[in-house]
């Protein structure tokens, strides 16, 4: 494909009426060219959180291939004659591996399809959406990515906790949880992000977070320090439980909270005890 071709995408006008509010329409919205991938994040879960973006490539996709934590009113605003592709784990049935995600995007595309790769929150963060972006360079593959919110500050936006406050932290670090089980440890230097980061936000960690809360300690953060789990951030399952450090296993097992969570350590989450705006009070 020549690099013109790969430019070729028109500017449309994008309605939005069909939903309950007042009509809206964007004029420069992009075409989705058949032959293209459009990598798109859908945000933590409310369906409000779409960008214009994605909601204008759900509008035109005809292959959808999405994840586990893309949630069915957002599945339901794809065209009536999409055909959608389940891409997550599906509790002990053989599920899609890296490698049949993206052959089945390069096989679409090739086919002169408009593929939609959707994924919850935002693609490039602990998403994978880097690899598949690779994957679809090395096939030749044109491609656009839409960014979403991600969990780890969108989540926190529906829990009343800012991911940054000025009085607080001057930085922030995201974090996946994944690497702190046995053996892996090391291969994350914990002890220098709780030096150097006030608040941390960890994804994918609710099965670790013994090991981790452990590890922070070690390195110097004090037992006391806030924590608090959010679970299935801004549904209408959203739950929030607040706690300190040395027991932040014990605060999921309480509460009986399971993935998806997003957890925060540090200061800021004491806010949520005033800023706390949505769904069920704080645990
Ligand atoms: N790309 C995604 C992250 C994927 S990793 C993003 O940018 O948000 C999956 C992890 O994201 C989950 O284990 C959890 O830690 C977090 N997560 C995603 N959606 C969530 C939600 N609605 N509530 C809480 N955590 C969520």
């Amino acid at each position: 494909m020549s690099a013109d071709d790969k430019n070729r995408q028109e500017i449309i006008r994008l309605t939005l009426s069909d939903s309950p509010m007042p009509d809206i329409q964007i004029d420069g919205m992009p075409e989705f060219a058949p032959g293209w991938v459009w990598l798109a994040g859908a945000g933590p879960g409310d369906p409000g959180l779409l960008t214009l973006h994605a909601v204008n490539a759900l509008k035109q996709a005809d292959k959808v291939v999405y994840d586990a934590l893309v949630s069915e009113d957002i599945l339901s605003l794809v065209r009536p004659d999409a055909e959608l592709f389940y891409a997550g784990k599906r509790g002990g049935k053989p599920s899609w591996n890296q490698q049949d995600v993206t052959n089945k995007l390069i096989e679409l595309a090739k086919t002169g399809h408009r593929v939609l790769r959707l994924k919850g929150g935002d693609p490039f963060v602990f998403g994978r959406g880097g690899e598949e972006a690779q994957a679809l360079v090395a096939a030749d593959i044109p491609f656009r990515m839409i960014p979403g919110i991600s969990a780890g500050v969108g989540g926190l936006g529906y829990a009343g906790i800012p991911a940054t406050h000025r009085d607080v932290n001057h930085a922030v670090t995201f974090v996946t949880g994944h690497l702190a089980g046995k053996g892996q440890a090391e291969l994350l230097d914990w002890a220098s992000i709780a030096k150097a980061s006030p608040v941390i936000v960890i994804y994918m960690a609710m099965s670790r977070l013994a090991v981790i809360a452990e590890l922070l300690l070690q390195a110097g953060r004090s037992s006391d320090e806030p924590v608090a789990i959010v679970t299935h951030a801004t549904t209408a399952r959203q739950r929030i439980a607040m706690g300190r450090l040395a027991e932040a296993a014990k605060l999921a097992e309480t509460h009986t909270l399971e993935p998806p969570s997003i957890i925060v350590i540090g200061e800021v989450v004491n806010l949520a005890e005033t800023l706390h705006w949505f769904g069920d009070k704080p645990l």
